[in-house]
Parts: C-alpha cells; sequence; structure tokens
C-alpha cells in the first residue's frame, strides 16, 4: 500500500529529539481538534515550547503529515512509550463523515504499514508488543490520557475499541462512502478571535478547569448543550465545558438539521411555520420551557429547543 506523505511541517535536523527508539510499539492518538494541517503546523512550531510532538499526523479526508522521523523519539506519551516506538500517529478530528470515512481507513491502514516495516504485531492493546492506543499506554505503562477511542472514535463516530481491534488486525479494504452527507448538521463552535491570549473552560459544576484553557479562534466539536448557572455551554470534552457566549454562535442559533423544525410557545405548543435547517436566528435569552426543556428565545413566544441549535451534538 502507497502512501503519500506531506513534509511541510516536518522538522528540520536540529529540532525534535536524536534519540532512536525501540520497536515495540505504535501509538496510536487522536488531537481533540479539527483539522490535520492545522496540527502538525501546531506540532512545526511549538514542540519545543509545549515538548510535545509525533511522527504523523493525519486527516482531513485522509491526508498525511510527516512532522518527527520514524525511529526517532517523538514526545506523545511518556518516556517509555516514546523510547520504544518508531511511529506515534495522531487523527485529527473532523464533523464530516465521508471525511471522517477516509481518515479512519487511512489511520488504521497506516499504521498496520508502520507495524510491519518495524517488525510489530497488528494487534491493539494486547499485552506484548504491537499498536497500541494511548489509553493503554496510560493504563499499563504511564499517563491518563484515554485517547483515541473513548475521546473520539467511539462517542462521535461509534467505533469501539473492538472494532479497532478488528480493523487493526485485518485492515480496511475497502473505503465505503456513506449514503448520506449532512449539510447543515454542524457541531463545530468556534472560539471568537478576541483580545486574550487563552480562554477559561468549566466543569458542569461551573467551576474552572485550571489546567485548559483554549486558544482563541479555535474550533471544537461540540458532544451536547448544558445550561450551568442559567447559561448555554457547549461540552467539548471529558467535563469540560465553554460558554456559548465566547463562540461565534454568541447572538445567534443556526438550525441543526436538513429537515424543516418546529418552534414551541411557551406553554410548550408548536408554533409557527417550520424552521428551515441551516437558517440563523437571533435569540435574546435561554428559557425553561414545561415539558420541552431549555429553549432558546427565538422571537415573541416562540422558543427554539436547545437540541435543534448547532453545536448540540446532534449527528442526523
Ligand atoms: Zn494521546
Amino acid at each position: 500500500m502507497n502512501f503519500n506523505i506531506d513534509n511541510t511541517y516536518e522538522l528540520g535536523a536540529n529540532e525534535g529529539s536524536s534519540q532512536a527508539t525501540g520497536n515495540k510499539y505504535i501509538v496510536l492518538h487522536e488531537t481533540t481538534n479539527i483539522g490535520a494541517k492545522a496540527n502538525a503546523s501546531y506540532f512545526k512550531n511549538n514542540w519545543a515550547k509545549t515538548q510535545t510532538y509525533v511522527q504523523i499526523v493525519m486527516g482531513d479526508g485522509g491526508k498525511i503529515y510527516r512532522v518527527g522521523a520514524d525511529g526517532y523519539q517523538a514526545w506523545g506519551a511518556g518516556s517509555y512509550a516514546n523510547a520504544n516506538s518508531p511511529v506515534q500517529i495522531e487523527l485529527a478530528r473532523t464533523t464530516d463523515k465521508a471525511t471522517f470515512k477516509k481518515d479512519y481507513a487511512t489511520f488504521v491502514n497506516f499504521a498496520r504499514a508502520k507495524a510491519k516495516q518495524y517488525g510489530i504485531p497488528c494487534v491493539l492493546d494486547g499485552s506484548d508488543n504491537g499498536i497500541k492506543t494511548h489509553k493503554w499506554i496510560s493504563e499499563n505503562i504511564w499517563g491518563n490520557h484515554t485517547d483515541p477511542v473513548e475521546s473520539y472514535l467511539e462517542p462521535f463516530w461509534g467505533i469501539t475499541h473492538e472494532q479497532l481491534a478488528h480493523d487493526i488486525a485485518y485492515g480496511i479494504k475497502n473505503v465505503v462512502e456513506p449514503k448520506k452527507v449532512f449539510t447543515n448538521i454542524n457541531n463545530v463552535v468556534t472560539v471568537l478571535k478576541g483580545n486574550v491570549k487563552a480562554y477559561a473552560t468549566y466543569k458542569l459544576d461551573g467551576s474552572a478547569n485550571k489546567t485548559t484553557d483554549i486558544a482563541p479562534g479555535t474550533g471544537w466539536i461540540s458532544a451536547g448543550i448544558e445550561m450551568i448557572n442559567g447559561k448555554p455551554y457547549y461540552l467539548i470534552g471529558g467535563n469540560i465545558y465553554i460558554p456559548q457566549s465566547i463562540t461565534t454562535f454568541k447572538d445567534k442559533v443556526l438550525i441543526n438539521s436538513d429537515i424543516p423544525v418546529h418552534a414551541v410557545n411557551l406553554k410548550g405548543e408548536v408554533v409557527g411555520a417550520n424552521l428551515n435547517g441551516g437558517s440563523a436566528w437571533k435569540y435574546a435569552s435561554v428559557v425553561n420551557v414545561p415539558k420541552v426543556g431549555y429553549c432558546y428565545k427565538i422571537a415573541t413566544d416562540m422558543y427554539l429547543p436547545l437540541k435543534y441549535a448547532q453545536g448540540s451534538g446532534y449527528k442526523g
């Protein structure tokens, strides 16, 4: 199998680690945010400051970006795993089904090809050498990350650990395009550029996540909208929430559907014409409507349930 690798963001000869690795593991990660090119560029420009990079970042519809050199340590999974993994791979997130299909097939097939190249078994998370999730490294060697299955593949795309293990063992021969491509379903929330270095994130109880600030202008996949202290927040990670007010949806909602949806009145009854998928609505406040739950107030006595807003986590 041949792979095209883009070397635009490859580290230079004097960048990154010059320590050769042992050949025990191929480590699988996911980036937690969107876009392979953006993540590869981030590693290239920040590896020294953050002391973090990997050999390969992939995504954007099956594109592969090289950052570190194969067979030389990356800084992605703690010192023992780094020293024994010739290749660590980061899968970037997407919200597009067709893109994901290509990304996932490339992720699996590329990991298998690298394992074969280094004499590593195509066995996922077994007790011996093999292809490892970062979660396995955390549980068996060092660390606390749970990627890529628990954090991304399963909650967003329904790929279980069992499925990934099967695909790692056998490879993915035919990339089947999904029959339906949703055009108005979007759960990406984009943080305002703003004149700040970083934005705080919060827990469901309203307290700040002290170690998890996020950069202005970045995009995140929201798995749901929750009310915290009477305001809507997007769920962008395990108990990590950001206020809607710091995103481009701060004063509007877009309908998260390809088919029209209905609004309700304050009694919870369906009112007015259906609202087209993808259409934008200004909102004044968020109100708890009896029998319906929290809704955006989008007109006089017209309320849109949170689940119909982009960023609600609805996937069609
Ligand atoms: Zn990881």
